[in-house]
């Protein structure tokens, strides 16, 4: 029995599968990294060699669209983490979200999504694959299993969760949901971005698909653009041969190689995620100069409860709101952070900041926005693994420019 065939039957913790699950290295000489698999085809020694691989395709390498060994390894790697049978990987995020939720679907079914997931995410379901495929969406507020039971359809085939979602940390009952959904016949997906397998397990919850982006902490070095889809064997092997195959949307193997790199340090960079967004959260909290913060983490979030009874750990995302209303002073606290970069993305080694009022502004009037409960003052950051005293320091000198 080889090495990774001894792995596979133990019931090994995350921070030690990471470092030898699905490992083979008597067939890389022993390398304690396996090499980059940096090629696009895999050739055979006979035709009956190549005429048994496509028998068992969805297991075999043959072509790198289909199955790179630099991909399976960390895709073995993944769907174990998150206790599911199957992984795979694919170019970004959105590739991932965009076959998981095609997989469950054809022309006129109706899906029922939380109205805050990952902006793009709702896009492709509430304008494109409506407009292409005649899908309609119903968005709920997800924080009520009777929203849900009101909005299903005799066509209603796929629940949508993002749970916490990204943009205001919603958290929704999963196994609640999870089993109104299988007494109904409907399959669920849920982006589990924010928490990552280290932190939630929905599919021990009764989800059928999972999707962390691999953006963000999975890849936490800011640079690696990658998703990944987590499931049942017979629901993985089918979106492989599908939509994998057919949409085209493979990662390259160098990218694969940088996620399992990442993947070693995972469970100990969340946990030091989790130790400084907490320091953080607490000191926001009680600076004069902030109105509010809001973050599953702290006691005083609103569904704290239910955050810590699905979850076993808190990320660094989170967003708190200025008191001040007046757009000059909330620029200049911004632009004199030193340590918080300003950008989009977040769940990387590096902490950032950014201001929904810079997108918003662009598509609509202050009235409006201030209408939709968002002021100009809500900032959101994500600490990453600076020295939190010393990120404390950074908000401080920048809250002291406020009057
Ligand atoms: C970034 C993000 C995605 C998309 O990931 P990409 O790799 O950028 O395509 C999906 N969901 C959430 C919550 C995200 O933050």
């Amino acid at each position: 029995m080889n090495e990774a065939d001894t792995q596979m039957k133990k019931n090994l913790k995350p921070e030690t599968l990471i470092t030898h699950f699905a490992e083979e290295r008597e067939k890389y000489e022993g390398a304690v990294v396996p090499p980059i698999f940096q090629n696009t085809l895999f050739t055979f020694e006979s035709w009956e060699a190549i005429d048994a691989a496509f028998d068992d395709r969805v297991n075999t390498s043959i072509y790198s669209r289909g199955k790179n060994p630099s991909v399976t390894i960390v895709e073995q790697k993944i769907a174990k983490l998150a206790g599911g049978e199957k992984a795979r990987l694919f170019a970004s995020g959105m590739a991932a979200i965009t076959a998981a939720i095609m997989h469950f679907l054809n022309a006129g079914d109706h899906v029922i999504a939380i109205n805050n997931i990952y902006g793009p995410a709702n896009n492709l379901l509430s304008v494109y694959l409506k407009k292409k495929m005649g899908i309609e969406t119903t968005f709920v507020s997800g924080n009520n299993l009777d929203e849900y039971k009101k909005a299903i359809r005799s066509n209603t085939k796929l629940i949508y969760l993002e749970s916490p979602s990204s943009a205001i940390f919603s958290i929704q009952d999963i196994e609640a949901i999870t089993q109104l959904a299988r007494t109904r016949n409907i399959k669920t997906v849920i982006d589990n971005t924010w928490a990552s397998p280290i932190f939630q397990q929905p599919l021990k919850m009764g989800v059928d698909l999972e999707i962390p982006s691999c953006s963000k902490y999975i890849g936490g070095h800011s640079d690696v653009i990658a998703g990944v889809v987590i499931g049942s064997t017979e629901n993985m092997d089918s979106i492989s041969v599908n939509e994998f195959e057919l949409l085209g949307s493979k990662i390259a193997p160098i990218e694969a190689w940088l996620i399992m790199r990442s993947l070693r340090t995972l469970p100990i960079r969340m946990k030091a995620h989790e130790k400084s967004a907490i320091q953080v959260a607490q000191f926001l909290e009680s600076h004069k100069k902030v109105e509010s913060v809001s973050y599953p983490g702290l006691e005083s979030f609103n569904q704290h409860k239910l955050a810590k009874k699905q979850m076993s750990g808190f990320s660094g995302l989170m967003a708190f709101k200025l008191k001040t209303n007046n757009l000059t002073e909330i620029k200049t606290f911004f632009n004199s952070l030193e340590l918080f970069k300003i950008g989009v993305s977040w769940g990387g080694h590096e902490s950032l900041i950014y201001a929904p009022a810079i997108s918003y502004l662009k598509e609509m009037s202050r009235e409006q926005f201030i209408a939709m409960g968002i002021s100009v003052g809500d900032m959101r950051i994500s600490v990453g693994l600076e020295n939190a005293d010393d990120l404390i320091d950074d908000l401080t000198q920048a809250l002291e420019t406020i009057q």
